[in-house]
């Protein structure tokens, strides 16, 4: 750590810490699980943005699995090449849609490769069975294409058949190679692949989107946890999303399934309570001819609006969530209006990395007067206004899929259930303490994470066996005990 902290520039950390990981994996797994809340900015967003977008200039060696174009016909065969035979969780990415930084192309490598090092420092998912794959179709970015360092294949990528024959052959040949127990996480794919793969092979594969899922999951804990603050049940809120892709409608029905299961009431009549804006404004019914699918849920009677603002003052939302991507668009105007009608705003910006944030921590409590509750995507330093200091929670996404995809691999899963994303959330939210609360945080902190893991990992192992999905029989009594005893602990081996 001493080492690391000579660095001042994050970049630099980054790849220090890099090189560690290559050099001797046990230090490095020991020094970020007993230093996460300093390491994990580094290792995954913010500094991660940055690394992916200059990954081909500071590229050393190769950290996962790359698939291209080129290997279609053969893809299992490449499988074959990786060193690892006991695979578990494998985490890919096409680089279309990397954190909020649009098309990366091939560098989006850093994605897989540091939510991987989570899985094993957060979740304890043994470092061999993690495998980061690639696929690389090319890219749009033209920056890229004419960059000298580019890393991937220099073509504009390949879509409709030619992009899903391949993603369909690496399907196939996972399951053909690795069984039907291998967590596949599909990460930073653009929203248009993002929805139909989930869609394709959630059926017939392992499989889970953390851009869809686990960030649903994450950011209802943090909501159900707020409520002991605000007061009030899901149902009784009102909610408005900025951003109605991956993130923004992934969160609403997860939001709108709690509600329903809370309620009795049919998902139908619950989605009513949350509305959302797109790139057009207000989501209505008069807009559903023109609207993708997964949006259409959400078209309820409303006189179309344009802007933000507008919405905010016609809805009233109790809680309002950005997820587009775009920066600063929680204005001092949205954020004194959601402040003029609650007393205590519910606002999280969760859009990343830092740069892209809808606003700062310390705008929001500033212009609430420190009366918002507020939780953010990427991390923000704690906030003194009028004397008193806020902390503000970080609604990471690294909360929820270590653990989620620990408790998936230690009941042997084969599908995931969207009940197992609710049985996450609960746990994550029972993580909170009165002590947190009493500081105004709505997660639990981070040094805990190893444990919250191991409890987010037994809920939905839990939930595994009651939907019969599990096939690690018979089922362990104490679970919680059972995930701390498969977690990897980064220790030498003795040899006396
Ligand atoms: P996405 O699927 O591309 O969705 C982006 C959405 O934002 C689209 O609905 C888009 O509208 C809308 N949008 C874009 N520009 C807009 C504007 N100027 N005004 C209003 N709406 C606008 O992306 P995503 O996967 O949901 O991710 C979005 C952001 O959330 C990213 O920054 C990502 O890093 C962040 N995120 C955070 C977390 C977390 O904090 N835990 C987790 C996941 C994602 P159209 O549909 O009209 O194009
Ligand atoms: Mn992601």
């Amino acid at each position: 750590m001493h080492n690391l902290r000579q660095y001042q520039v994050p970049l630099q950390r980054y790849m220090a810490l890099m090189d560690l990981q290559e050099r001797n994996q046990r230090l490095f797994y020991k020094l970020l699980i007993d230093n996460v809340e300093e390491l994990l900015p580094v290792v995954y967003t913010p500094t991660v943005g940055e690394a992916c977008q200059k990954y081909g200039s500071i590229f050393r060696r190769p950290q996962g699995l790359y698939i291209s174009l080129k290997e279609k016909g053969k893809i299992l065969e490449v499988l074959k090449n990786w060193p690892e035979k006991k695979i578990q969780v494998i985490v890919v990415t096409d680089g279309e849609r990397i954190l909020g930084l649009g098309d990366l192309g091939c560098q989006g490598m850093g994605i897989p490769v540091g939510k991987l090092a989570l899985y094993t420092a957060l979740g304890g998912v043994r470092p061999s069975s993690c495998l980061p794959v690639t696929i690389d179709v090319g890219t749009n970015n033209e920056e890229l294409l004419k960059d000298e360092f580019y890393i991937g294949i220099r073509q504009k990528r390949a879509t409709g058949q030619e992009y899903s024959e391949l993603l369909h052959e690496f399907m196939c040949a996972v399951k053909q190679n690795y069984g039907e127990k291998v967590l596949i996480q599909f990460e930073d794919f653009a929203n248009h692949n993002a929805f139909e793969l989930l869609a394709k092979y959630r059926a017939s594969h392992l499989v889970f989107n953390d851009d869809i899922q686990g960030t649903a999951s994450v950011v209802l804990a943090g909501v159900v946890a707020a409520l002991k603050l605000v007061g009030g049940t899901l149902a009784e809120h009102t909610f408005l999303f900025l951003g109605a892709g991956e993130a923004g409608t992934g969160i609403a029905e997860l939001i709108a399934l709690e509600m329903s299961k809370q309620t009795k009431a049919p998902i139908e009549e619950t989605r009513k309570k949350i509305w959302l804006v797109d790139s057009k404004g207000l989501i209505v019914s008069s807009r559903m001819e023109s609207l993708q699918h997964f949006k259409k849920p959400w078209a309820h009677e409303h006189e179309p609006l344009k802007t933000l603002l507008d919405a905010v003052k016609a809805i009233k939302p109790t809680v309002l969530i950005g997820s587009s991507g775009v920066g600063k668009t929680f204005t001092k105007e949205v954020v004194e209006a959601m402040a003029s009608f609650n007393e205590r705003p519910v606002i999280f910006a969760l859009s990343n990395p830092t740069s892209q944030s809808e606003c700062t921590a310390e705008q929001a409590y500033t212009w609430s007067k420190g009366r918002a509750i507020f939780a953010s995507g990427s991390p923000f330093d704690p906030v003194e206004c009028n004397g008193k200091v806020f902390v503000p929670g970080q609604a990471n996404n690294a909360y929820i899929f270590p653990g989620f995809g620990l408790g998936l691999v230690i009941s042997g899963a084969i599908r995931v259930h969207d009940d197992m994303l609710l049985a996450a959330s609960e746990a994550l939210a029972g993580q909170v303490t009165e002590d947190n609360f009493d500081k105004g945080l709505i997660y639990p902190p981070f040094c805990n994470i190893r444990k919250i893991s191991a409890e987010i990992a037994a809920n939905v192992a839990s939930k595994a066996y009651e939907l019969g999905l599990a096939t690690r029989l018979p089922r362990p009594a104490n679970l919680v005990k059972y995930a701390e005893s498969c977690m990897y602990s980064p220790v030498y081996r003795n040899y006396r």
